[in-house]
């Protein structure tokens, strides 16, 4: 057995643990591969061991690895954060995008989707840590967006996604998850069709899935630690 199907085994595993001890079904649990600074032959060999879903957070980098990777069927999502000279690759490359946080890129995305393609997933992100963070949009102000994002013609509104301060305090990280599911919970009884809650990464997955999420996005333990970027 391959490295990665090793820790892809070893990643599904906390995913189903976690999951079994709140009494979730594991298959309501979607993992994106976070392939970010990593390569084509990389993604390739994840998609081998059964792999679909991936998660980049840089624009040329993605563009480079689609291009390298057109004959497999993957799911590609944008997690990164979001320059507005940036939108058009985007929206013509993604079928996901977690890091909307504010008007002007939720626009710039739904008038750069191109009509061939099935309307953009978008998920707002919001900042659950306050100061202790800088990206995402304030808890108070993800009404307003989410309603101008369900209002697109181009972009479908699918739910939150949030990265909080690091921590290995297990109550801090289930405090900070537990804001983002109560805000989602907010927005659907307002009748905003939010399903997704896109929370939890190496390090605190197992937090997130016990409050609720539906997408967890793993890097370093499914492809070893990252080196990091020089550009
Ligand atoms: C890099 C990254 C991840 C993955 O982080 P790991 O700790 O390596 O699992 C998840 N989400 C976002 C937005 C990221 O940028």
């Amino acid at each position: 057995m391959t490295t990665i199907q090793n820790a892809l085994q070893a990643v599904q595993a906390r995913i189903a643990r976690a999951a079994t001890q709140c009494g979730r079904d594991p298959a309501s649990i979607t993992l994106l591969a976070v392939s970010k600074t990593f390569g084509p032959d990389v993604i390739r060999a994840a998609f081998g061991c059964g792999q679909r879903a991936f998660g980049e957070s840089y624009v040329q980098e993605a563009l480079h690895k689609m291009a390298a990777l057109t004959d497999l069927p993957i799911e590609w999502h944008f997690i990164g954060p979001i320059q507005s000279n940036k939108t058009r690759p985007i929206a013509e490359h993604f079928a996901w995008v977690h890091s909307v946080d504010r008007e002007r890129i939720a626009q710039r995305l739904s008038d750069q989707r191109p009509n061939s393609m099935p309307p953009l997933n978008v998920c707002l992100q919001v900042n659950v840590s306050g100061e202790a963070s800088k990206s995402g949009v304030a808890p108070a102000e993800a009404a307003p967006l989410a309603r101008l994002v369900a209002s697109l013609p181009r972009l479908r509104l699918r739910g939150l996604m949030t990265i909080p301060e690091p921590s290995d305090n297990v109550n801090l990280q289930r405090r900070r998850f537990r804001l983002l599911k109560e805000l989602k919970e907010a927005l659907v009884a307002e009748g905003l069709p939010l399903d997704t809650l896109s929370m939890g990464m190496s390090g605190d997955l197992e937090a997130a899935i016990l409050e609720g999420a539906t997408i967890v996005r793993v890097g370093s333990a499914i492809f070893g630690e990252r080196v990091k970027r020089t550009h």
